[in-house]
């Protein structure tokens, strides 16, 4: 971690700085993930440019200053740690998807345990609906890997999170507190998916269902917008 408290330097995106910050040490009081696991970025999509996490620094001990900021091609425009392993998934999913604002990538325990069974996320709640009709599978590929990144793109569609074979998930949004919203709500789903099938064989709500929760979302989300 090369910075310094002395440093006069003014860095870009200071919000997204922050927000990175903040929202990374979430992921650890939240339970989502542990350590330095998982990434955050966010996109100006004005600029271009994403202020993304930086590989292998814990979220308790992570600066502002620590945040990189690149390109879409993953150019290092402003930093000097290195960026998340994941920044090539990242980068893919703001390339194939304007709506997205900030991406998300977590280890947390119950979406990672049905990624290991290598299945899906049904609608087993109607919470599911933050990311979908369901949350998908994208094929297990080696962590950091472009391989990873083209599995994920190909895999997420119009949904609001994806499931990595074998390793956790990653969130979508419009901005950073949404994401980070879709991510313990699906990992909430997936801890009660784990112990229904523990114990029986859930009842999967019909997409038609789903769909109706998804407009109800919309409208929920509106009403409370002035919070
Ligand atoms: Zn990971």
């Amino acid at each position: 971690m090369i910075y310094s408290l002395t440093e006069t330097k003014m860095y870009s995106m200071q919000t997204e700085r922050n927000e990175i910050v903040n929202y990374g040490k979430k992921l650890i009081t939240s339970n989502l993930t542990t350590g330095s696991g998982g990434n955050l970025s966010i996109i100006n999509r004005e600029t271009g440019l994403v202020a993304v996490s930086p590989s292998g620094i814990e979220y308790l001990d992570m600066q502002p200053e620590d945040v990189v900021v690149v390109d879409l091609q993953g150019r290092v425009k402003e930093g000097s740690c290195t960026p998340s392993s994941e920044l090539s998934a990242h980068l893919g999913l703001y390339r194939i998807r304007e709506d997205i604002g900030a991406v998300l990538h977590t280890h947390s325990v119950y979406a990672t345990t049905i990624a290991c069974l290598h299945w899906d996320l049904p609608a087993v709640h109607y919470l599911v609906g933050f990311a979908g009709t369901k949350v998908p599978l994208a094929p297990y590929a080696t962590y950091g890997s472009e391989e990873l990144a083209d599995n994920v793109c190909t895999t997420i569609g119009l949904s609001n999170a994806v499931l990595l074979a074998n390793h956790g998930l990653i969130a979508v949004g419009k901005d950073l507190k949404t994401a980070f919203v879709i991510a313990e709500e699906i990992e909430l789903v997936a801890r009660i998916y784990y112990q229904a099938r523990a114990v029986g064989e859930p009842v999967i709500l019909p997409d038609e269902e789903m769909e109706r929760v998804i407009a109800k979302f919309t409208t929920y989300g509106q009403t409370r917008s002035g919070e």
